[in-house]
This record gives C-alpha cells, structure tokens and sequence, in this order.
C-alpha cells in the first residue's frame, strides 16, 4: 500500500525530528490523518484506540519522581538521537542512572517503525474475541498491510491463549489486563510486537520469548524429576 505522506502540521516540540505524515491511501478524499485506521476505534473504544497509540509512539511510562530517573514518557523517534542532539531539548542523559539510559535507549524506534506498529496492533485488536467490528474500509487497508483478519483469531503473544476484548475494559489501579508485549524486548517494529496478559509480560521480563520458553521449559523439568 502507497501512504500519501503529506506533511501533517504539528505544535509539537519534537516536530523538527520527524515530520508527522499522513497515512491514508494515496490519493484519498478528505482529510490528511496520521492515525486513519484507528479513526472507528476511536468512536467506539476510545480508551483502547489511545493506548494504541500511546504504546506505538512512546516509550513505556514509570511512575518516577527524581531527576535521575528520567522522562516519564516521551517520542519513540526522540530516544534516536544522540547526547547532545538531546541536551537541545533539555535531556541531559548524563543526569540519568545507566540503567535508566540502556532502558530508553531499547525504546528507540523510528517513526515509520512505530505507526506500523500502531497498525498492526490495531488488525490484532480487531482479531480479538468480542472485539468491534471494523468498517469495510478500516478492514481493506488493515488487511492489505498485514494479511486476512479472522475474529477471534488474536492470541496472547506469550502464552497463546485466546485474548479478549474485554480484557482491555478490567483495569485494576490504572493497570490494563492486556499489554502491549515485544516478542524480542529490545525491538519495536510490526513483526516483533503483539498483546499478551499484563501477568504474562511480567513473567517474560526483559527476555525474548525463546529464552523465556527454555527458562520455563528448566523449571519444569527440574520440578517433574524430584517428584
Ligand atoms: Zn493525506
Ligand atoms: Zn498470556
């Protein structure tokens, strides 16, 4: 599929780093729309249709206070640019811990990166069981970017159990059910991201999911030989 790519005028201080482009089809009607798979969830689920965006477009948030612990959340594409493009935007990573820095640094993805990612959450979240149906046209362009959507058909990406919609809906303390998991923690891209259960993720930690599966797979064995 051909984006029209116009240039979407942006207040945003980060605007000079990556133009914000429209993503509709070439040559559509109406309105220029960075986002214009997520404009039917936006109307019917709106809380899931930010989140979408929020997960593909920004690093992971943490309720950090002191200085040292870096930005709360900030633009994917910003944590490209080295130490002193940064310092301009008044990041001083020299202020941070290491730990936080190697942390923001695995977050980095460029634009394109992310709003396919947004994409491709958005044909999984419509693959999910009592999720929404889309419009024809939402349908045509998802699938013309990622393939055949069958309802029902979104597992979790840890566990591959069926995931339901509904899930998004149980927030306990401002924590969804559902998150947005990374097959390998350390790449954001469409192919390496999906949903799993919050208590999925946090079990896989920050191990891709070959290494967690054998990590388990040594739990097992060694819990099944001393019985
Ligand atoms: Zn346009
Ligand atoms: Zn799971």
């Amino acid at each position: 599929m051909n984006f029209c790519n116009k240039i979407i005028a942006s207040k945003s201080q980060y605007a000079e780093i990556a133009d914000h482009k429209c993503h509709c089809i070439k040559g559509h009607t109406g309105k220029c729309n960075e986002f214009p798979f997520l404009e039917h969830l936006k109307a019917t689920a709106p809380s899931v249709a930010n989140k979408i965006k929020r997960d593909a477009t920004m690093t992971t948030g943490a309720a950090w206070k002191s200085e040292d612990a870096g930005p709360n959340r900030i633009l994917r594409w910003v944590m490209m640019l080295d130490d002193d493009e940064l310092l301009k935007y008044g990041l001083d990573m020299s202020k941070l811990k290491p730990g936080v820095i190697a942390k923001l640094r695995e977050k980095a993805a460029d634009y394109d990166s992310c709003i396919l990612v947004a994409a491709k959450l958005t044909w999984l979240v419509y693959q999910m069981e009592n999720a929404p149906t889309p419009p024809q046209d939402i349908k045509f362009y998802l699938e013309d970017l990622f393939g055949e959507m069958k309802p029902g058909s979104t597992l979790c990406v840890i566990c591959r159990l069926p995931l339901n919609f509904k899930l998004f809906e149980l927030a306990a303390r401002g924590k969804a059910a559902i998150e947005t998991c990374h097959k390998n923690p350390r790449m954001h891209n469409a192919d390496n991201v999906g949903f799993g259960h919050r208590e999925c993720n946090i079990a896989q930690g920050n191990k891709s999911l070959d290494e967690f599966y054998s990590w388990i797979e040594g739990i097992i064995e060694r819990v099944n030989s001393k019985s």
